[in-house]
């Protein structure tokens, strides 16, 4: 049987704008609205996908990069939003177009998308991360966040996919201009995961279900793609076979897949790239 899967795409992911598409057949949600109006049209639109063909929007915190948008979205388009108590409160929601959930609360969605919200530690939001089932497979999107808990290792330790952000590098951090305050802000338990730590964490939660990880929100003053790869891929190289992928600011770049089958039965996780069209 060919079972067409959920794909998961990142519109952009960085400081300055998140967002990520979630879709199987006509059902389209995006986790995080961190862009404007006019850019989310214009990143939707190069996936064949107007606004207006959102189900929902589930926001992980309130911080601009990831909430920010979320209030043109509901008066524009009229899209639900899903989040929690404080996002709500600090990101100002209409009332008749939220719908807030508490952590582990089971979101459900049509063609069999279902989302769990799983707390993480970020400095002055209540952040969630969030694991997308369908199809018996998982998918984690998890971001902005400087350390993890037993809670969100069980939940994310087996997924097919696994997008994890992967800050900065410590060194370049250090070395960098930022004033100390703010590289102690970015270390600290409620801050970011440097390449390394998001190596850690990838090396608890990988089995030989994990096919495919990108790697998100690289800081652009402080990473650089060839240093995340490499030191992520040192940390897991004794469990992790797959493929691994970067998602820059200016996206969407790529889709992967979960819960497909091919003709045979068997599951597919290829990656496809999106074709821009040149503006
Ligand atoms: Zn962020
Ligand atoms: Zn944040």
């Amino acid at each position: 049987m060919i079972r067409m899967g959920m794909s998961i795409t990142h519109l952009g992911t960085g400081s300055r704008g998140n967002a990520t598409l979630l879709s199987s057949g006509s059902s389209h949600i995006l986790v995080d609205q961190g862009f404007s109006g006019v850019q989310l049209e214009k990143r939707l639109k190069m996936l064949d996908v107007s606004p207006n063909d959102l189900e929902a929007i589930v926001i992980t915190h309130h911080h601009g990069d990831h909430g920010g948008g979320a209030l043109i979205a509901q008066k524009r388009w009229g899209v639900p939003v899903f989040a929690n108590h404080r996002t709500t409160a600090e990101l100002g929601l209409l009332p008749e177009l939220t719908q807030q959930f508490e952590a582990l609360d089971v979101l459900q969605f049509n063609q069999g998308i279902s989302l769990l919200p799983v707390p993480v530690p970020h400095s002055g939001a209540d952040n969630v991360a969030f694991v997308a089932s369908h199809g018996g497979e998982r998918s984690a999107i998890i971001t902005d966040l400087g350390s993890w808990t037993d809670e969100l290792v069980h939940h994310v330790r087996g997924c097919q996919h696994i997008a994890v952000e992967a800050n900065y590098d410590r060194k370049r951090l250090m070395a960098g201009p930022y004033p100390s305050t703010l590289k102690d802000r970015i270390t600290g338990r409620g801050g970011h995961l440097s390449n390394v730590q998001t190596g850690e964490f990838l090396s608890q939660v990988c089995t030989d279900a994990t096919r495919s990880i990108t790697l998100t929100h690289l800081s652009e003053m402080n990473n650089a793609p060839h240093l995340a790869e490499s030191t992520v891929l040192f940390e897991i190289e004794e469990v992790f076979e797959g493929d691994i992928n970067i998602s820059m600011q200016d996206g969407p770049q790529f889709s992967h897949f979960i819960g497909r089958r091919d003709g045979d039965g068997f599951a597919t996780n290829a990656i496809q790239r999106i074709q821009r069209k040149l503006p």
